[in-house]
């Protein structure tokens, strides 16, 4: 019976293909989606017709006649419609054409229900741009508020939604004429059934005496159930995929101390406190059999890569295969320079594999990798959507985390029998993240940063200096030291799709682009510029790069590519225009691009004092007074207040369709709890089906 939940909207709901179109932007496929959209606030309308009780900004819906019809063919003047009942009177007022179909059915003396907005307009009572309900059925005196896109009003959308839930319901009315008395699973699924019905009713069907607060409460407990069962169903396929992985898996890696210690030789690295407490940690995790699940934490330039490589020479020599992925080709191709470095004087076999590798040599990477031949892969993520398979996957490790959406990171994990999984951010992770994306997991910290590095120096700067900004670079350059120059666009043209600070209501100053500022430093220092963007070539993007490691371009422009991760130990300055466009956790990633060395390192925020917000104040002097990675993304979570849980929104992390992971937290705690202890009964099939966003 609740086969109909998961049936496509269009397919059981008449409607035209443009309205389809337009619900699938808001990610409503199947009839589940529909019936599970949430209202984002509730219009109370009032349906007594009675004028003299009217106020300013009231919602109506009343019956009127139409007294005249004053038609405006000039465009500057409205067409008004002068109507009224028995209680008073009422304007309708249109600033545009009126539409046809509606203009053919209106005439002086008919009678007409209309709904919309009261305003005050030349003493009198108006409606601008009201709508005229023709239908009876779809009046209701409390409707929802649905976040809409274009080509979908709200009443086109609250009627399939009431759709959905006559479906619901007749799917469980035809299901109560079938089923015999013995079938107990037929049973308590229509309980299940009816449950949700109630629930889905209560959401969208308000039938409370209209007021507020009530609608409000009613509301908040419905939301509520409906959130503690979603988030118990993810709880419960977390525990189930675990439970799974500890039954089915028996090796455990042993630790490699001798080839360690050659490739620490081989880079001249001694480990940090930090470090060798998180290798230890995670070795102990390998040593057992049990399946490892564990979180990395460690501010940027902290060294987790040389953590996740010692860990993957144990896996090596175990006999077993791993692979990192990351978020970015630059990223990955550094991976591959540093781990073919320092695996020089060993017989441990890395390949890198990318969107961009060719066909043939992705041919000759597979074939190593089934035959078990490569020991460890890098990769980005473009890699892991086509067929790539294992010999004996034993450890995965995923860098940079808050890059990847769920799916990506879950097929990887899928792509062997329960792989070992170390999980590495720069960024920290609220508890309620890390449980609803695995379930549970034990969390390294790495606190400490390799010895010789110096705190970086962060001034920040107004727009109007940025002229002796770029002739001050002669000295970094004189002493050969390197300098990033980061710029939001790529060109003018170029649309900022994230504005971190949409709020500052200035949106006619330009931000600056790398085209202009390249041009601009070229002329300054000819041959020392590169220019790095999105939207070039991946064989320019690995020259350029290339390029300035070797130091032969002395400045790079860039967007924020080179925003994660990126390693080029020399590079001593870091200027960001238009850093009050950024966030916090950006604005210390990229910072963190320099500083990786032994010398003296600064970071200049350029802000443009037009546009700068009170909020961007705050973030530019956090960076100016902090360098702890920690204490920032404290202050970004302050700032951008509790709705905003770290990195969800740019991450594509589970989005769930009730619960709010900011304020559900302790709801979350006990799913967890019961999550673990629940066997397999229909009703938790039931629910986890039903929650689970992939479906
Ligand atoms: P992140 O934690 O941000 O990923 P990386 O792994 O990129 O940091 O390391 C930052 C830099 O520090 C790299 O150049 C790396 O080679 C270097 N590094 C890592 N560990 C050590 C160490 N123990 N001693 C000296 N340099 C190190
Ligand atoms: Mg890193």
């Amino acid at each position: 019976m609740y086969d109909v939940l998961f049936q496509n909207v269009q397919k059981l709901i008449p409607m035209k293909e443009s309205a389809a179109k337009a619900l699938k932007r808001l990610q409503i496929i199947t009839v589940r989606d529909l019936i599970f959209y949430k209202p984002t606030s509730y219009n109370i309308i009032d349906h007594s017709s009675d004028f003299t009780k009217i106020k300013y900004g009231m919602l109506i819906q009343a019956s009127v006649t139409i007294d005249d019809m004053v038609i405006n063919s000039s465009r500057r003047l409205p067409t008004k419609i002068y109507t009224s009942n028995n209680t008073g009177t009422l304007t309708l007022v249109f600033f545009n054409k009126i539409p046809p179909f509606i203009f053919s059915r209106l005439k002086v003396g008919g009678r007409y229900i209309v709904s919309g907005k009261i305003s005050f307009f030349d003493n009198a009572w108006q409606i601008t741009h009201p709508d005229f309900i023709f239908k009876k059925s779809i009046s209701t005196e409390v409707e929802p508020v649905y976040p809409l896109t274009y080509g979908l009003i709200n009443k086109q959308l609250y009627g399939y939604i009431r759709d959905g839930i006559n479906l619901l319901e007749r799917a469980i009315g035809v299901c109560k004429a079938a089923i015999s008395d013995h079938n107990n699973i037929f049973h308590s699924e229509k309980k299940y059934m009816q449950e949700l019905l109630r629930e889905v009713k209560a959401l969208h069907l308000i039938n409370i005496k209209p007021n507020h607060d009530l609608i409000q409460k009613s509301i908040a407990g419905t939301i509520e159930n409906l959130s503690a069962k979603e988030l118990f169903a993810n709880q419960v396929s977390l525990s189930r995929f675990r439970k799974k992985a500890k039954l089915s898996r028996g090796h455990s890696f042993s630790v490699s101390e001798n080839i360690q210690q050659e490739v620490l030789d081989q880079l001249s690295f001694v480990l940090t406190e930090g470090q060798r407490m998180a290798l230890s940690e995670i070795e102990s995790d390998q040593a057992s059999d049990h399946q490892m699940m564990r979180l990395l934490q460690g501010d940027v330039g902290s060294g987790k890569t040389l953590v996740a490589l010692l860990a993957m020479i144990n896996v090596a020599k175990n006999g077993h295969q791993s692979t990192i992925m990351v978020p970015t080709d630059l990223l990955s191709i550094q991976h591959f320079q540093f781990f073919q470095k320092a695996l020089s004087r060993t017989n441990i076999k890395v390949s890198l594999l990318t969107g961009k590798t060719t066909a043939k040599e992705r041919r000759i990477i597979k074939e190593g990798l089934l035959s078990g031949d490569i020991d460890i892969l890098i990769g980005t993520h473009a890699l892991f959507q086509e067929s790539v398979e294992f010999a004996k996957l034993g450890f995965v490790v995923i860098d940079e985390q808050h890059r990847f959406g769920v799916e990506q990171r879950s097929d990887l994990i899928a792509k062997s029998s329960h792989p070992d999984v170390l999980v590495m951010t720069a960024t920290p992770i609220p508890r309620s993240l890390t449980l609803t994306m695995f379930g549970d997991m034990s969390v390294s910290y790495i606190k400490t940063k390799p010895k010789s590095r110096k705190p970086i120096v962060t001034s920040v700067i107004s727009n109007s200096k940025k002229g002796q900004l770029i002739e001050s670079l002669e000295k970094k350059l004189s002493l050969g030291e390197k300098i990033y120059w980061v710029c939001p666009l790529i060109d003018q043209s170029d649309k900022i799709l994230k504005q971190e600070d949409s709020s500052d209501g200035v949106n006619n100053v330009k931000y600056a682009d790398v085209t202009e500022r390249y041009e601009e430093l070229n002329a300054f220092y000819p041959n020392d510029v590169g220019i790095l963007h999105g939207k070039m070539k991946q064989i320019a993007k690995d020259s350029i790069m290339q390029k300035f490691k070797d130091g032969e371009n002395k400045i790079l422009v860039a967007t924020t590519v080179v925003e994660v991760g990126i390693d080029v130990p020399d590079a001593t300055l870091i200027i960001i225009e238009n850093a009050e466009k950024f966030g916090l956790s950006q604005l210390h990633q990229l910072r963190g691009r320099v500083g990786r060395g032994e010398l003296q390192s600064h970071c200049m925020l350029v802000y443009e004092p037009k546009r700068i917000s009170a909020s961007a104040k705050k973030r530019l002097d956090v960076m100016r007074i902090s360098n702890d990675g920690f204490y920032i993304s404290e202050q970004d979570l302050l700032l951008r207040g509790g709705g905003e849980i770290l990195g969800t929104k740019q991450s594509g992390e589970p989005e769930f369709f009730f619960a709010d992971l900011g304020r559900d937290i302790n709801i979350l705690l006990k799913a967890n709890k019961f999550a673990t202890a629940a066997d397999d009964s229909s009703f938790i099939n039931f629910q986890t089906d039903l929650f689970s966003k992939s479906n």
